[in-house]
């Protein structure tokens, strides 16, 4: 029985916040762009991109260590900046969340 891998090929990327490879399908992408810095949901907008997990804590790690201005090989504008931002506040914290925000109840 052979056929777990499904016969495709799942490209991995690494996020720039954690440094962790992921399937890309797990990881946003950001995208530099010719009106600056993008969050890409449909992954498919031309430009050199970034990916980095749907989770805050990867990036705020990003921003820390300036990550996204490294990957994208640009300086990121004040409007850059405040876009993704914006993006990461839309983001579950699912790390470093407390308890009470699950709601896992036993059968
Ligand atoms: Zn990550």
């Amino acid at each position: 029985m052979a056929r777990r891998r499904r016969g495709k090929h799942i490209p991995q990327r690494t996020c720039i916040g954690c440094r962790t490879t992921s399937s890309k399908w797990d990881l946003i992408r950001v995208v530099r762009t010719a009106d600056g810095v993008r969050v890409d949901p449909t992954r498919r907008l031309p430009g050199r991109g970034a990916y980095v997990h749907a989770r805050r804590a990867c990036w705020e790690a990003a921003f820390k260590r300036r990550a996204f201005a490294r990957a994208l090989r640009t300086q990121l504008t004040p409007a850059d900046l405040e876009h993704l931002r914006a993006f990461m506040a839309s983001l579950p914290t699912e790390d470093d969340a407390p308890g009470p925000a699950l709601d896992d109840a036993q059968p």
